[in-house]
This record gives structure tokens, C-alpha cells and sequence, in this order.
């Protein structure tokens, strides 16, 4: 039951072959089983999980399902739950218990899934290998003895999707969170428009380029989900009027005559990526072109520069954003002498290093001395490099590239803070745009590991850069069942 694509298991739920208990009890046993080791979850939440399936038989034997009725998920840890620990991965919000639900969630809630845990993630979503959190690394299932990383920030949700102790999740996905640990765990990665899925009650990192989206193992699946977690919110100020409906599966817009111009960024084309990520991209782009699309090189001059903005953007932002743990209303406290002192010594105590570091950082780029030479210089390489892919689209109806340079990393390599950073090559730009894009599994590579390439498309193009990667996905054909990946 646990290598059910979602599509598959909602055909069996339907039909009745299944009921959503006897779903929601699998995945729970085999949380049971590896979760430890995986470390992929927070937070378990089994009679939450139980009581939701068995609401969802009952709609299922009333002839009235919703429409993610029984389907068991992760929800990344950065997502406010009513009477459920949410920690953002963070000592500081170890043992806060939202009274809200986050739209997100409660959307997931009114399409009846079912709650299996909150996944882990990097501290407040900063960082690439989830190991800035708080609770440790969640593990990459692929080649378990090798202790790979899953990814980052929303690490723990693609370690549980591809483990099979999720049958999807959600992430977010400020400069790459989504996609980069997707396409190192053989997993669809979604980064939706800025804006078509609500922020409210989602823990903020950096407010402009947050980004919730879903993590499944198609892509019909993650359209799926997407389609629940997508929608206006009038609680978020910068929620699109606009929706996603997916009518799975998702039909092709290439073949059969259909046209298309995809666009390959030419600056791309001089980073280093390794020798499989080099092949396998240009066997998929050949695959496309075999299927009667034109592959055309378009340019976005400052792309490279895309990270420099990013880290001044981001944590500009973050430092403005966490300004709020003062310890006084919420989250941990440490009392000091004086309030000074009591800031001091529950911030000290309650952000890791890297979460210390960002709010540094942040803060000394926003002061009058750097505003000028540093923020503000970024924010306009943000505005060229968005204006550049709008130009891009006028050229190509879509792009592709690749989502990361090569396969997942052993947990305990050894890298300096700027060479963390530099794996968010391939993603940060799409953030600074706010343009959607989707990582897919591309193929394997020599060493048995898969890796993804991106789809990306204008802004509310979301459909067609999903439907993109449906192709990508076929060609590939990458077997990303559970059992087939973990070998039990
Ligand atoms: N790796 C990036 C960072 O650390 C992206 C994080 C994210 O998308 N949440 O900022």
C-alpha cells in the first residue's frame, strides 16, 4: 500500500478496494518503523491521523468524499497547527502550541487529508542540508547506510514522501527549499507563483520570497495537492486572486503537433554541474525536442548575481521577521538581570548559529550605513533579473534547468557557510521573480541517485509548468517507489 501514487490510492478509496484506515495505518506503522532513523518528523500525530481517516471512511461510505479524502501527509513544521506543536525547527519555538490553523493547513484539512506529523526542516527554513535544525537531520532514504541529506529546508518532508511515511507534504520554498531536496530525493518539488498559495500562519522567513507549495512523487500528485493548498486569501495581504484546479492526470501540451519554444538559460550553460546532471539534462532536452519543441537559448544577464541579492534580501528580511522572539510573548524564554538582558539571553539561547548569523547579517545590511550600497543594490538586481525572465518569456513559452548540480551529499560534509549558499545556484532566481518552476526527476545517475531539473514559466503559468514537467517525468521514468528505494 505504501508505493501508492496518491492518484492511485484515491481510485482505490473511491472504488472502496481500500479505506483510508487501512492507508493511514500503514504509513503509521512504517513511521513506527523508521521514523526514528529517518528523523524525518517533529512531531508524530497518530490519533489525530486515525480520527481523520475515519472521518473520511465515513464520507466515503456516505458517497460524498472530499477530494484528497484519506490521503496521509506531512505537514514541513513551519506551518502553525491548531493545538499541535509547531517548532519551525527551532529551540525557540520548541513548545509553542498554535491556537490558530494556518490557511495551508486548513485547506489541506478541508480536502480531507489526513495529519500524519509535522516534518522536519531547517531551523526557520534557512539552510540546504535540514541540518541547521534544532531536532538534527532527517536522513535521505536513497542509499540509507550512506546517511545522505535530504535536502533542505523542507528536508524532512522529502525524506517522509520518499520513504513512504508520507504518501506527499508541503515545503517552502523562499530561495530553492522545495525543489533542491525534491530533485536529490527522486521527488516532484513544486514552487508555486509568489502568491497563489497563502503565507498566513506559516512561520516567516523572508516575507517577499515565501513560498508554500507541495513535495509528492508524481506529478499529477503534486498538481493535486497544489490544487488544494492554492487560493485567494484575504488574510494575506500579498495572496494572488487566483487559483489552481488540476484535472488529473494532467493532459500533454507537447506531441501530436503541439508546439512549444523552451528556453535554455545561457548563463547556465557556463556553471559547473556534474558530468550526470550534464548528460541527463541534455538527454531530456532532447527528448522534448524529439516530442516538436523548439529549444531556443534565451539570456538573463544578471542570473549568476541572483545569489549575491538573494543573501543580502533574505536575510534583510529575516532579521525584520524575527525581531519578534523577544521572549515575551511567546516561544522561549531566559530571564536576565534587566528586559535588555532577558532579550539577550533568551535570543542567545533560543536561534542556532546559522539563524544568528542571517539575523547579523540582515541587520547590518539594513542599517543607514549599508542600506544604500547593500539592500538597495540587491533590490535592483532582483527588478533586473525579474524583468530579464519577462523578456525570456517573450522569446520562449518555458524554461528548463537543472535544480542542482549534482546528488545528494553525505550529511557530515564539511562545507563553509558560502558553499552552502552556492547549492541554491539553479533556484534563488525564480524566488527574486517570483516565477513558478518544478523539480522533477530527471534520472539517475551513475552512482544510483537520482536528480532533478526544473520547468519554469511565467508567473500564474503554474499549469503549463507542471504539464512541462509531466514530459520531463515520463522520459525519465525514474522509479521512485518507497520499497523500491529503501529495499524493504
Ligand atoms: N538554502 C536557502 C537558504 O538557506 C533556501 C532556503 C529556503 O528556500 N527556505 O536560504
Amino acid at each position: 500500500m505504501i508505493d501508492l501514487t496518491i492518484t492511485e490510492a484515491l481510485k482505490k478509496l473511491n472504488s472502496r478496494e481500500i479505506s483510508a484506515t487501512e492507508l493511514t495505518r500503514a504509513h503509521l506503522d512504517r513511521i513506527e518503523k523508521y521514523g526514528a532513523e529517518l528523523n524525518c518528523y517533529i512531531t508524530t500525530t497518530p490519533e489525530r491521523a486515525l480520527s481523520d481517516a475515519a472521518a473520511a471512511d465515513a464520507r466515503y461510505a456516505a458517497g460524498n468524499p472530499l477530494p484528497l479524502d484519506g490521503i496521509p501527509i506531512g505537514m514541513k513544521d513551519l506551518f502553525a497547527t491548531r493545538n499541535i506543536r509547531t517548532t519551525a525547527a527551532s529551540h525557540m519555538l520548541e513548545n509553542f502550541i498554535p491556537q490558530y490553523e494556518s490557511t495551508v493547513s486548513q485547506k489541506f484539512i478541508d480536502a480531507g487529508t489526513v495529519l500524519l506529523g509535522k516534518t522536519n526542516l531547517d531551523e526557520f527554513a534557512m539552510g540546504t542540508f535540514s541540518k541547521t535544525s534544532y531536532f538534527g537531520a532527517p536522513i535521505n532514504p536513497w542509499q540509507l547506510e550512506r546517511k545522505l541529506t535530504a535536502g533542505g529546508s523542507s528536508g524532512g518532508t522529502t525524506s517522509a514522501v520518499a520513504s513512504g511515511l508520507a504518501m506527499g507534504g508541503t515545503g517552502t520554498d523562499t530561495g530553492g527549499s522545495i525543489r533542491f531536496p525534491a530533485s536529490i530525493t527522486g521527488l516532484v518539488g513544486m514552487k508555486p507563483t509568489y502568491g497563489l498559495c497563502s503565507r498566513w500562519g506559516c512561520v516567516a522567513f523572508a516575507s517577499s520570497l515565501d513560498t508554500p507549495g507541495p513535495v509528492a512523487r508524481t506529478v499529477d500528485d503534486a498538481a493535486l495537492l497544489l490544487s488544494a493548498m492554492a487560493g485567494h486569501d484575504p488574510k494575506d495581504s500579498t495572496s494572488a486572486d487566483a487559483g489552481f484546479h488540476a484535472h488529473t492526470p494532467l493532459s500533454p501540451i507537447l506531441g501530436d503537433g503541439k508546439k512549444l519554444r523552451i528556453g535554455v538559460i545561457k548563463e547556465f550553460s557556463n556553471v559547473e554541474i556534474s558530468p550526470d546532471m550534464k548528460r541527463i539534462f541534455d538527454a531530456r532536452i532532447a527528448d522534448l525536442k524529439s516530442l516538436g519543441a523548439d529549444i531556443i537559448e534565451v539570456s538573463i544577464p544578471n542570473i549568476l548575481d541572483a545569489l549575491a541579492a538573494y543573501y543580502i534580501i533574505a536575510p534583510a528580511e529575516a532579521s525584520s521577521n524575527l525581531a519578534r522572539y523577544d521572549g515575551m510573548r511567546y516561544g522561549l524564554r531566559v530571564d536576565g538581570a534587566d528586559l535588555i538582558d532577558t532579550y539577550k539571553k533568551t535570543r542567545a539561547a533560543g536561534f542556532g548559529t546559522e539563524v544568528q548569523r542571517r539575523i547579523i547579517i540582515g541587520t547590518a545590511v539594513l542599517s543607514s550605513e549599508s542600506y544604500e550600497v547593500y539592500f538597495m543594490q540587491a533590490a535592483r538586481v532582483r527588478r533586473l533579473i525579474a524583468d530579464a525572465f519577462d523578456r525570456a518569456f517573450e522569446q520562449c513559452d518555458l524554461i528548463v534547468c537543472p535544480a542542482g548540480a549534482g546528488t545528494a551529499l553525505p550529511l557530515d560534509s564539511d562545507l563553509s557557510p558560502l558553499e552552502y549558499y552556492a547549492l541554491d545556484l539553479f533556484t534563488v532566481a525564480m524566488n527574486l521573480a517570483g516565477i513558478p518552476a518544478c523539480s522533477v526527476p530527471a534520472g539517475l545517475a551513475e552512482n544510483g541517485l537520482p536528480l532533478g531539473v526544473q520547468t519554469v514559466g511565467r508567473k500564474f503559468d503554474d499549469m503549463r509548468v507542471m504539464q512541462l514537467a509531466k514530459h520531463i517525468e515520463q522520459f525519465a521514468g525514474v522509479d521512485n517507489r518507497p520499497t523500491k528505494i529503501m529495499g524493504k
